[in-house]
């Protein structure tokens, strides 16, 4: 099981909570998405709202699986993609910060830097080269390099990028966290949100159906289901994303804090990103998928580990810190569209889609949902100038 859901106070959704026959929005999946979309439609004054949770808990999904990395990518070299994380992050700690104190101690939100690079590539130069081109719209990420006396992850050989706003958090605390308050928010206001665990089966025109076979009449639907639902998505929509898991390792708390950042780093090993958690000193390592075959795309089991992905982890864990032994290690899913972008928005009429961050969905998936917040209550006409052009769904559509 995930460091992350080991650790944490479950939140079980209530099971006896009456189903409605129908409703204004209907939101499938209580992740980081769901509940944030739930989180802004309350904030924005939307009543009638139902949150439909397969699992038992909220935030079990690929949210309560994760690396712990909120940071800005500067690595797809868009601005404008930066900009927009840059602005989640923002929203994340504007959230955080209307919280009470002990909601935001338990979110565990410290601001790291991100050190990412290529390691023993040319590659590097190129990248870093096209990246202080466009320097001045991606304020905030800088170029290191071995003559600045910043210490890497492994070395200080490499040159790196180094983004100033890179963060770590405890993911499934900072859902549980919106969850209750979009419920608190909704009833000060009058509101109705309910939350009721049930696989949704199908999305029809203007209605959800469950497994149980139960209809639910609905203004708008918003599928918030990342991987785990993909059939529920329209056919030209299911030829595109694609499931792909993901593995971590946790290694033991209490391991010495060193003065470094998050990383994220690419070598002939393929991805990896490690932070090392500010409040007890433990080690969260994921990536190495490259060495499971067909490097996991298309493997829906989260429930087990790759041994060979295990092994190259642990192998960097010791690199990494010669004193740290794996204490958890897990797998979750990541949904991947062909240009590693996700599709957001209206891809049948009232029905929505946020979807397909790959491994980019904490500084990504708040941002969306505050978005798709702003039409469903009225405030916007449309997504355009809220979320980057290039995340547009409709750039996969065929007919
Ligand atoms: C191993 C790993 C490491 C990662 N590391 C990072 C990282 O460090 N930084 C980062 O930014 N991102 C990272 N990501 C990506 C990030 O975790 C996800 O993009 C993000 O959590 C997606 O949130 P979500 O709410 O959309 O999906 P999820 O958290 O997966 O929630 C979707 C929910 O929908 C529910 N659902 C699905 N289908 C149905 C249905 N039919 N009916 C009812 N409910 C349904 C599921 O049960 C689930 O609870 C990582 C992902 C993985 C797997």
């Amino acid at each position: 099981m995930s460091f992350w859901i080991s650790n944490l106070d479950r939140r079980p959704i209530p099971p006896d909570t009456l189903l409605p026959r129908s409703c204004n929005v209907c939101i499938i999946g209580a992740g980081l998405t769901g509940c944030s979309l739930a989180y802004y439609l309350a904030e924005y004054d939307v009543p009638d709202v139902l949150l439909l949770e397969a699992n038992a808990y909220v935030a079990h999904g690929a949210t309560g699986r994760n690396g712990g990395h909120l940071s800005p990518s500067p690595s797809r070299l868009d601005p404008q993609i930066y900009n927009f994380d840059k602005r989640t992050t923002s929203l994340v700690r504007a959230f955080l910060q209307s919280q009470e104190e002990v909601v935001q101690r338990g979110c565990e939100l410290y601001t790291t830097g991100l050190l990412s690079y290529k390691r023993g590539t040319a590659a590097v130069e190129d990248h870093a080269v096209k990246l202080a081109e466009r320097f001045p719209p991606m304020e905030g990420s800088r170029l290191v390099s071995d003559t600045t006396p910043i210490p890497s992850l492994q070395g200080t050989h490499q040159k790196a990028i180094l983004t100033d706003s890179g963060a770590q958090v405890y993911p499934a605390r900072l859902v549980h966290a919106m969850w209750e308050a979009a419920q608190r928010k909704a009833k000060e206001k009058g509101l109705l949100l309910t939350t009721v665990q049930r696989k949704v089966s199908q999305v029809v025109e203007g209605a959800v159906l469950t497994e149980q076979e139960e209809r639910i009449e609905c203004r708008s639907v918003v599928y918030c289901g990342n991987a785990y639902g993909l059939h529920l998505l329209p056919s030209w929509l299911q030829a595109i994303v694609q499931p792909v898991r993901g593995q971590c390792v946790a290694s033991q708390g209490g391991l010495s804090l060193r003065q470094w950042m998050s990383g994220s780093w690419t070598d002939e090993g393929g991805d990896q990103y490690v932070i090392q958690r500010r409040s007890d000193g433990r080690y969260i390592l994921g990536g190495k998928r490259f060495l499971a075959p067909h490097q996991d795309v298309g493997n829906t089991d989260d429930s087990t580990v790759d041994p060979t992905v295990r092994e190259a982890l642990q192998s960097v864990l010791k690199e990494l810190h010669p004193e740290a032994v794996v204490e958890f290690e897990w797998t979750g899913l990541m949904a991947f569209t062909p240009d590693g972008l996700p599709v957001v928005g209206e891809v049948q009429p009232g029905y929505y889609v946020l979807c397909g961050y790959t491994g980019h969905g904490m500084v990504r998936a708040s941002g969306c949902a505050e978005a798709l917040a702003r039409v469903l209550s009225g405030m916007a006409d449309s997504l355009k100038g809220l979320i980057p052009d290039t995340f547009d769904a409709a750039r996969f559509r065929t007919v």
